[in-house]
C-alpha cells in the first residue's frame, strides 16, 4: 500500500462526508504553523516563516480549535520548525485524541531531543523530513554544513524506532535530476515509507534566482514521472502528469488551509494577501472562484503540491478509469 489503510480510509470517508453535505469546496489538510521560529534559514524559504519569535507562537488550544473547525482529517504540522514548539507533545496528543493524522514536517535536526523522547511511534503520526538533495546540495540549500548528515541519521533512527517516516524534496532550477534519483536510492535503502518530490514556489521575499519557470518544471517532472515507476513517490500520477505539463488542472487553494501565528492566511499556503482572525471570516472572504483559475500573476509559475494534489485526485475520481488507476497506484506502493 502507498499509505497505511487507516490514513487512506480516513481521507476517503472525509471526501464522502463532505460531498454528502453538498460541499463543493472543503479543506482536506490543515497546514498548521504554530510558530514562525526556525533553527535554519533555508534559501527557498520565505523570510517571515523562519524569523518569528517563539513568544509569538500559537497556544495549543488555538491549534486544536483550528483542527476542529476545518474538519480536515490530516494536519500538516510545519512552521517554522515544529520541534522547537515547546508544547509539541501536548499538541500532538490533542490532535491524535481528535482522530487526526499528523504529518510532522521537520528539518530533523532536533528529532532525537524533542520528538523521540517525548512522543512514541503512533500510526497517526508521519515524520516528514526535508531533504533537497545529496550532501553538497542540501547543506547549500539549508545554508549550513552538516545538515544532510544529521537528517539522514535521523531518518534512519526514526525508521529503527518504528515511526512512519516520509521525506520531502523540493526541486529548484539548479536541481540535477540524477541527484534526485541518487537520493531516492539512498532513502529506499533506508526503507522510508514515502518520498514527496515537488516543485518549489517563487516567494517574492526570496531574492535568489533559484526557482523554476513552467517549462523548466515540465522538463524536470517528466523525469520524476519515470522515477515514480521505480521508487515509492507519494504524489499521485495525475499530479505528476500536471507537473510534467501533460494535463491542466484548476487550483484548489481551499483544500490546504493555513493557520499561522498571524491568523488564517489567504488565499493560499503561499500567498498571504490577508490574514484573518477566525476561520469563518477567512473561508467566506477569499474569492475562491478567482484563485482557482490561476489568473493572478503570482500563480503564473506555481505547480505546488499543496494547491494541486486535491485537484488531481478530484480529476482522477471523475471517471471509472481514473478511479481504477488511482486505486492501482495506492496498492502498488
Ligand atoms: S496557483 Fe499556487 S499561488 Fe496560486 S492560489 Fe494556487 S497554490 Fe496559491
Amino acid at each position: 500500500m502507498r499509505f497505511p489503510i487507516d490514513f487512506a480510509m480516513s481521507n476517503a470517508k472525509h471526501m464522502v462526508q463532505q460531498r454528502s453535505k453538498g460541499r463543493k469546496r472543503y479543506p482536506t489538510v490543515l497546514m498548521l504553523e504554530p510558530l514562525y521560529t526556525c533553527n535554519l534559514a533555508c534559501l527557498g524559504c520565505s523570510v517571515e516563516r523562519h524569523t518569528g519569535k517563539l513568544k509569538d507562537r500559537l497556544p495549543v488550544d488555538k491549534c486544536l480549535e483550528a483542527a476542529r473547525v476545518t474538519e480536515a482529517p490530516t494536519v500538516a504540522l510545519c512552521g517554522g520548525e515544529p520541534t522547537l514548539y515547546p508544547e509539541l507533545g501536548e499538541l500532538l496528543q490533542g490532535l491524535f485524541d481528535m482522530g487526526k493524522h499528523v504529518i510532522l514536517c521537520t528539518n530533523a535536526l532536533l528529532l532525537d531531543k524533542k520528538l523521540f523522547p517525548v512522543v512514541p511511534p503512533n500510526k497517526k503520526l508521519f515524520v516528514n523530513v526535508h531533504l533537497d538533495g545529496m550532501k553538497e546540495t542540501h547543506d547549500y540549500v539549508c545554508n549550513r554544513d552538516g545538515v544532510f548528515d544529521k537528517a539522514i541519521a535521523m531518518v534512519k533512527e526514526s525508521k529503527e524506532r518504528g515511526y512512519l517516516t516520509l521525506t520531502n524534496t523540493t526541486v529548484f532550477k539548479e536541481t540535477k535530476m540524477d541527484e534526485v534519483e541518487e537520493l531516492c536510492e539512498v532513502l529506499t535503502e533506508i526503507g522510508v515509507d514515502g518520498i514527496l518530490v515537488s516543485p518549489g514556489y517563487e516567494y517574492e521575499s526570496v531574492e535568489k534566482d533559484i526557482f523554476l519557470t513552467q517549462n523548466q518544471i515540465h522538463e524536470k517532472f517528466k523525469r520524476v514521472r519515470q522515477l515514480a515507476k521505480k521508487y515509492k513517490l507519494t504524489a499521485t500520477p495525475t499530479f505528476l502528469d500536471f507537473a510534467a505539463g501533460l494535463i491542466e488542472l484548476k487550483c484548489s487553494p481551499w483544500s490546504t488551509v493555513n493557520y499561522t501565528p498571524m491568523g488564517w492566511k489567504g488565499p493560499c499556503y503561499l500567498i498571504g494577501e490577508n490574514f484573518y482572525d477566525d476561520f469563518e471570516t477567512f473561508w467566506n472572504s477569499v474569492d475562491w472562484d478567482y484563485w482557482e483559475t490561476r489568473q493572478n500573476r503570482k500563480c503564473l509559475n506555481c505547480k505546488m503540491h499543496s494547491g494541486f494534489e486535491h485537484s488531481a485526485v478530484q480529476a482522477a475520481s471523475k471517471s471509472l478509469k481514473g478511479m481504477a488507476q488511482l486505486a492501482a497506484w495506492h496498492v502498488s506502493g
